[in-house]
């Protein structure tokens, strides 16, 4: 990639911890999931350390965190848990940390709202609102039928419970961690109020999911706002941080490697998004499209059954962004899906 360059080849497969710089440690943990790890970071503080983010409330994670808190950080105290934002690789521990620990929970209201509001469905099968979004953007009825029977994604069973009380943070704000300054910046489009941070003096940027290297960030519409516009949100947010002064940070991301190119992969990310778009209306042109019509030009690969759930919120983020802007308009079918025409 131009521009955009990686210090660390892999993460240390003899290391549980790798230190950055001074005071700045990666820490990778696997989870058994789609996902196959989650960066977090723990940073020096005044007596103690501060670490943002936890991974997910699994045996695997737990295990990790008691290991490097004893024969890393030897038993230092936890000031606080910073949560950038409510996924459950981020947040999953934030309760095990406060009941553990009693440490301070530092993240962005709508983090802690939304995360706690979820925390609320235990379902026992499949929420009919979910079946309903899936029809309205186009998945095969035999697919439908089979998800229907499905154990339910419940978010409570991958985060350990959320207590009550949270230090707010808001956008803008200036944290002291250690004797540095760190500047915050809250970001929308992949999870609302998404906290980024950064310093400065350090040259270190957490960006957190907002900004990852080597795949784009997951941007996509819930069953829970079916006609949310993520996109549009993210663009915004964008284009905020892309004014920041790049110079050389090292960007920290919530997965993957880090690396040095901020603005440079901003820009690739915007890029992306507006040439799918572009894609994706000459498709339609005037033929009417469902969001799983244009998986064949959104995504340009085949799509398999574990991956649709996901594939088919990114679709219609980018169809709801194409509605909102005035450049297509959405007709329903007598079946109840939604259809796209120009
Ligand atoms: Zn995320
Ligand atoms: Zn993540």
């Amino acid at each position: 990639m131009k521009n955009i360059n990686f210090p660390f080849e892999i993460f240390p497969t003899d290391k549980k911890v790798l230190k950055i710089k001074e005071g700045i440690y990666w820490v990778k943990l696997f989870l058994p999931s789609m996902i196959s790890h989650v960066n977090v970071y723990v940073l020096d503080d005044i007596n103690g350390i501060t670490i943002i983010d936890t991974g997910l409330f699994c045996n695997s994670c737990i295990d990790h965190w008691r290991n490097i808190l004893r024969n890393d950080f030897n038993g230092k105290d936890i000031n606080r848990v910073i949560v950038t934002h409510h996924h459950p690789d981020h947040m999953g521990l934030m309760g095990w940390f406060k009941e553990n620990f009693n440490i301070e929970i530092w993240t962005s209201r709508s983090s802690w709202l939304t995360g706690r509001m979820l925390t609320l469905d235990n379902n026992k099968v499949m929420s009919q609102e979910s079946l309903n979004f899936w029809l309205s953007a186009g998945m095969p009825s035999a697919l439908i039928e089979k998800k229907r029977l499905e154990k339910p994604f419940n978010f409570g069973d991958f985060v350990k419970k959320i207590p009550l009380g949270y230090r707010r943070v808001i956008d803008n704000e200036v944290l002291t961690i250690g004797n540095k300054k760190w500047i915050v910046r809250l970001t929308d489009g992949h999870a609302p109020e998404q906290l980024i941070l950064y310093c400065p003096e350090l040259k270190i940027f957490i960006s957190s999911d907002q900004i990852l290297p080597g795949i784009s960030p997951n941007i996509s519409v819930y069953p829970t706002e079916p006609n949310a516009n993520p996109l549009a949100e993210y663009f915004e947010s964008c284009e905020k941080l892309v004014k920041i002064k790049d110079s050389d940070y090292l960007v920290l991301p919530g997965h993957n490697l880090p690396f040095y190119g901020l603005n440079s992969r901003i820009k690739q990310l915007i890029d992306h998004h507006e040439t799918a778009l572009k894609r994706i209306e000459e498709y339609i042109d005037k033929n009417p499209k469902s969001a799983f019509d244009i998986f064949p030009v959104l995504f340009k690969r085949k799509i398999n059954e574990p991956e649709m759930v996901l594939a088919l919120g990114e679709a219609v983020a980018h169809l709801n962004y194409l509605l909102n802007c005035g450049i297509i308009k959405r007709e329903v079918s007598d079946e109840g899906v939604n259809l796209f025409v120009k």
